[in-house]
């Protein structure tokens, strides 16, 4: 494995030379103390130890609303849209980046939507090795703590002026060497990396998280169709969708058409769409088959925990911790409802 050691001083020119080629985006603190990844710029102040970012970052590849196809109805013609600008996000946590090597494997499954690929193939990723951990999160214990692909260069702070940069791609290579010669890392820096993210991971666990083995989770909710926890739960819940829309792994849209005044162009666009919404299971006839919030919210708990397990391998959820802190009502906490069902299913059996 290749990798580098980059002093602080060299990242405002290495900065210079990317927003020349790409759209940079990068981790910052709002004045209200969130952090969120904003269009680099050389004021730009770099928030380098962010716990965790309030948007997630498939928006830049899952945009909220985006034109798919325009038509000509005199012509009877149609064109796809894809919009794709060349961007590169720097600073990505490595759970963050789990969600999104998760949507590869989902968006690429059955009909792959070119789309969102089309953003990703154009996308470089420079991921950030965290060195705190947010209050709400719990992302060591889902075994999201690590990332070994879908990353161009990984960065780990070793000291306040340095550091260690494993090379994940021809690519990211070239862009670390855009602006000379960097000297190659020793072994005693690729130990501190190694420390600081044991440190980092026992931070994370110390916080606590599940409970049990993450691999458990598809077995413990076969078994948990029928729990109480559901109703009791869900009698708090708003349907504001707030949980999934912050949510990094989830992806469904809804997709219309629009046509212009004089009835001779349109386009068909798509814009996100979430499953805790009661509009996102109705269907022709007024059918809705998620009608009572407490069908859609065990859905939610069921689509982390074992439909994409069952796709995929993993968890559908990756720990962030963002929908915990989006719902007012409380009660969209992963860790919390899993560990509850863990306790009601064998502790108390
Ligand atoms: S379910 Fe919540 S904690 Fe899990 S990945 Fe989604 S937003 Fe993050
Ligand atoms: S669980 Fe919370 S965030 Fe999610 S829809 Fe219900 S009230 Fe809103």
């Amino acid at each position: 494995m290749t990798a580098y050691t980059v002093s602080m001083e060299h990242i405002p020119g290495l900065l210079e030379k990317w927003a020349g080629e790409l759209d940079v985006h990068v981790p910052e603190q709002d004045p209200d103390g969130f952090y969120n990844f904003i269009a680099w710029t050389p004021e730009t102040e770099i928030a380098w130890d962010y716990d965790l970012a309030y948007n997630s970052l498939k928006r830049f590849f899952l945009p909220p609303k985006e034109d798919t196809l325009s038509f000509d109805m005199e012509t009877m013609r149609a064109e796809p849209v894809v919009d794709a600008p060349k961007q590169l996000l720097f600073g990505v946590h490595p759970y963050d980046l789990r969600a999104i090597n998760q949507l590869d494997q989902l968006l690429e499954m059955g009909e792959p939507d070119v789309n969102y690929l089309a953003r990703r193939q154009n996308t470089v990723i420079f991921a950030l090795e965290p060195s705190r951990v947010a209050p709400t999160s719990f992302w060591a214990s889902m075994g999201y703590d690590r990332v070994d692909l879908g990353y161009d260069l990984y960065w780990t702070r070793i000291s306040p002026s340095s550091f260690y940069v494993e090379v994940g791609s021809t690519a990211g290579e070239e862009l670390l060497l855009a602006a000379g010669a960097l000297p190659q890392a020793t072994g005693m820096e690729r130990e501190a990396a190694k420390r600081e993210r044991l440190r980092v991971r026992a931070r994370s666990i110390k916080q606590g998280g599940l409970k049990y083995p993450w691999q458990e989770t598809p077995r413990l909710l076969d078994k948990s169709w029928e729990s109480p926890i559901w109703r009791n739960n869900s009698k708090y819940c708003l349907s504001c969708g707030s949980c999934v829309t912050v949510c990094p792994t989830c992806y469904c849209f809804d997709v219309r058409e629009e046509v212009d005044v004089d009835l001779k162009k349109g386009k068909r666009f798509r814009e996100w769409d979430g499953c805790m919404l009661p509009s996102f299971a109705l269907v022709a006839g007024d059918h809705n088959f998620r009608e009572h919030a407490m069908e859609r919210y065990r859905h939610r708990y069921f689509r982390k925990g074992k439909y994409i397990y069952d796709k995929i391998g993993e968890l559908g959820c990756v720990g962030c911790g963002r929908c915990v802190r989006a719902c007012t009502s409380r009660i969209a906490n992963p860790k919390a409802v899993y560990n509850e069902l863990w306790e009601a299913t064998y502790d108390e059996a």
